[in-house]
């Protein structure tokens, strides 16, 4: 029997990085997962790597529409919601002085506000005894320059996990989030850098991280199995640091 047999999980951001590993890892312990995107054809590819225990729901985060159909259409599919794994996020790193209005209201909008748009409309869809995880970053616990708006959107995500888990410990719905070092994903493709510059930046992180390299995404994925298992049912409000030591040694 696997860990999570019975539960039903949705996961944003789910078709791609560390979602998409998440979703495979939940279905290996025995969950039926909807994930969420908003690229239709990532998302059908997704699905079919995934198998007939996962369904997908185009959206995005921002969307109250969107997210009130993601809970509305795991319910009608697999009857109840388990697990909600917030990940769906972005990155953007920018010097204070090149960090326009635009810049901030991006990363804002999508991984502070999306994030907790997605936990405000899954709670009335969750079952109680619930668990629900955040993805923050190392980036919100130490000063790497540059990062200023991103790792402050994940700070803010971590907080969430504090405050929900304050409100919601009277149904017994667990509230964690998982901290990853660097990740090998598609996200720094999507910064906005030339191919050099991506690489530059991957570098000089995995020097940074005590173990030299990046993680794999599956290597997170094993973490969240825990935090969204009953392995982790004294857990609560707390932030799970997976990152090679990056910021602990
Ligand atoms: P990724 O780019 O592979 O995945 C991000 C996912 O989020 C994608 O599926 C994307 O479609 C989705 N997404 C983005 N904006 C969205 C929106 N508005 N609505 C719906 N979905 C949206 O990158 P990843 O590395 O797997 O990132 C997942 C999470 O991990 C992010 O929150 C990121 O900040 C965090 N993280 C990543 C790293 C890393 O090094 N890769 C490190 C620490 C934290």
């Amino acid at each position: 029997m696997g860990k999570l047999t019975n539960k039903v999980a949705v996961v944003t951001g789910g078709n791609s990085g560390i979602g998409l590993s998440t979703a495979k890892a939940f279905i290996d312990e025995g969950a039926k997962v909807v994930i969420f995107g908003r690229d239709q054809a990532t998302l059908d590819r997704a699905v079919e790597t995934l198998g007939k225990d996962a369904a997908g729901v185009k959206g995005d985060v921002t969307s109250d529409a969107d997210l009130t159909r993601l809970f509305d259409m795991t319910k009608a599919h697999f009857g109840k919601v388990d697990v909600v794994f917030a990940n769906a996020g972005i990155a953007e790193f920018r010097p204070v002085e090149a960090a326009n209005d635009e810049h901030f209201d991006k990363l804002f909008e999508i991984n502070v506000k999306g994030a907790f748009k997605t936990i405000q409309k899954a709670v009335p869809a969750l079952n109680d005894g619930a668990s629900i995880i955040l993805t923050t970053s190392a980036a919100d616990d130490t000063g790497f320059a540059g990062t200023s708006v991103y790792s402050a959107t994940k700070a803010a995500v971590r907080s969430f996990a504090r405050t929900f888990s304050a409100e919601l410990v009277r149904r017994n719905i667990r509230v964690n989030a998982v901290s990853p070092g660097p990740v090998a994903t598609p996200l720094y493709g999507r910064m906005g850098m030339s191919e050099e510059e991506a690489k530059g930046i991957e570098s000089h992180f995995a020097s940074l991280v005590p173990l030299k390299r990046f993680a794999e995404a599956h290597e997170i994925a094993q973490a969240v199995v825990f935090l969204a298992s009953s392995d982790s049912s004294y857990v609560v409000g707390t932030e799970l640091v997976v990152d090679g030591g990056l910021t602990q040694l």
